[in-house]
């Protein structure tokens, strides 16, 4: 990218878009912007070439077909997997981040191919669906604060040598195969099961996003008032006895 301006792609909003998870791309759009940056996004279609130029994708969650659908489209296209090696950053979410592993399995049992941009492998969960509030500690490396988001799933991951963990469950299922693992990351791909949208409740990871396009260690401060009223009212609900 160049040093003041960001390309930032919502990938198909039409089939991956059900949770709220273009919150994301909203909330990646204005921090980028408070610090000063052109931010130009595009929201791509599935009928539409994927750009292989972004600087950061993201990818939010949706039901089995539309997210049997995208995958398939996507491989198809291949324009994301030439943006990951030409260095772009994904963020995906759920069904995405199913999407970015090597395979995945629908509630008819049909297994899908993947992009295997993640060393991970999704499977139909055998026990109830994974709902409800999820807090994490990030992994060590990412060095973000407590993760808070929500989760609703049936598809349970299974993570390969080749990712980290995104966060540690403290509440809440996370990739549901019981190891307490939540989301999976490698280099600049990153997955996690978390709803919210994920990014208004921790801007930490947007800032995270932007800081890895700009190859910068930190960026300006910005208000986070209203972020942190968020994630505290998030963090005490899912704390509080039923
Ligand atoms: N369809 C997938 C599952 O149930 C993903 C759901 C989602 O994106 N919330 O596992």
């Amino acid at each position: 990218m160049s040093d003041t301006s960001l390309r930032l792609v919502w990938v198909y909003p039409d089939l991956l878009s059900t949770y709220g998870d273009q919150g994301n791309a909203l909330v990646v759009e204005r921090r980028a912007r408070q610090r000063g940056l052109d931010v130009q996004r595009l929201d791509v279609r599935s009928d539409q070439p994927i750009p292989t130029s972004g600087d950061i994708y993201l990818i939010g969650g949706g039901e089995d077909r539309p997210q049997r659908l995208a995958a398939e489209r996507l491989l198809r296209d291949g324009g994301l997997n030439r943006a990951v090696d030409n260095g772009a950053i994904v963020f995906a979410v759920c069904a995405g981040y199913q999407i970015m592993g090597h395979e995945f399995v629908n509630d008819l049992g049909e297994r899908s191919a993947g992009l295997g941009l993640l060393d991970v492998t999704s499977s139909r969960g055998e026990a109830a669906r994974c709902v409800g509030d999820v807090l994490g500690d990030s992994d060590e490396y990412l060095g973000l604060p407590q993760l808070t988001g929500f989760e609703n799933h049936q598809g349970v991951t299974h993570l390969g040598p080749g990712v980290r963990p995104l966060a540690r469950v403290r509440l809440g299922n996370g990739n549901g195969t019981g190891d307490g693992t939540e989301g999976a990351w490698r280099d600049t791909v990153f997955g996690t099961y978390l709803h919210g949208p994920v990014l208004a409740r921790n801007p930490l990871i947007a800032d995270m996003l932007i800081k890895l396009s700009l190859d910068v260690n930190a960026l300006t401060p910005v208000d986070d008032t209203w972020y942190d009223a968020l994630r505290q009212e998030r963090i005490a609900a899912a704390t509080q006895p039923a």
